[in-house]
């Protein structure tokens, strides 16, 4: 018992206590803020340089679901893009990852959005499938990380498992290649219904770097509702651990 104490005392405390407030290192990009006025010739050559097309000249806005937080656009108009360290970022609702001039609000869940029977089934017990359709294992990791003992999001119940016909619903990161769309499909089908959909990271979204590449097919998307985009390239586990509470109703 002594030699686990001395252990204990030497690592310290090893998990993060409140995955509802826990603070991040400014070095993460979460949330951009754009203020002040950009003028159309910045907004078209910020556009212009943006990789993945997240960048819309007018309204001029930032998608967080294409972005790949890459930095390139704050860089270049430091007074106009900050990306701040938030990262409560989910939501239920595609149209809130786009961040207009002088919005500086959380991104939240739209409640009437919820499926009613999300709330009722799983507000204390969630088993997640997780399906890489494509992925780069980036977000995968991460994902393997929300259960860690860091973060531990089986404190709420929520874990992933094995087998789909163990699981309440399907997280899918990658841009969901033509290889893996029959296998996407085959593993929701086997789940019980009422069954989640959960779009992890920016690949996942909307395609992100690859979404004009003739090498995916997402029809997936068109035929079963969303009930969270989680954006990140890679998403961070406690924005994942967030959304995924606030759409379960978890305080
Ligand atoms: S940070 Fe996002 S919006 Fe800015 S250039 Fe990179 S991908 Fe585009």
């Amino acid at each position: 018992m002594f030699r686990s104490i001395k252990i204990l005392r030497q690592h310290g405390i090893q998990y993060v206590p409140n995955l509802r407030t826990a603070e991040l290192t400014s070095l993460f990009r979460g949330r951009p803020v754009l203020s002040g006025e950009v003028s159309a010739e910045l907004a078209t050559n910020l556009a212009k340089m943006c990789p993945s097309g997240a960048i819309q000249q007018a309204p001029f806005s930032i998608d967080m679901g294409k972005c790949i937080f890459c930095r390139e656009c704050e860089f270049a108009a430091p007074d106009n893009i900050r990306f701040t360290n938030d990262y409560h970022i989910a939501t239920n609702n595609r149209d809130n990852l786009i961040i207009k001039e002088n919005h500086d609000n959380p991104i939240v869940l739209n409640p009437d959005l919820v499926r009613k029977e999300i709330r009722t089934l799983f507000r204390r017990s969630l088993k997640l499938r997780q399906v890489s359709a494509g992925g780069d294992a980036s977000n995968e990791m991460e994902l393997n990380a929300a259960g860690n003992v860091n973060f531990d999001m089986g404190r709420y119940g929520i874990e992933f498992v094995a087998s789909p016909r163990h699981a309440d619903g399907v997280v899918i990161t990658g841009p969901i290649t033509e290889n893996m769309a029959e296998a996407l499909q085959i593993c929701f089908d086997a789940t019980p219904k009422p069954s989640l959909v959960i779009l992890c990271g920016t690949d996942a979204i909307s395609g992100g770097l690859f979404q004009e590449s003739n090498a995916l097919n997402r029809n997936f998307l068109s035929r079963h509702p969303i009930d969270l985009y989680v954006p990140g390239n890679p998403v961070h586990p406690l924005t994942f651990i967030n959304g995924v509470l606030d759409l379960i109703g978890r305080e």
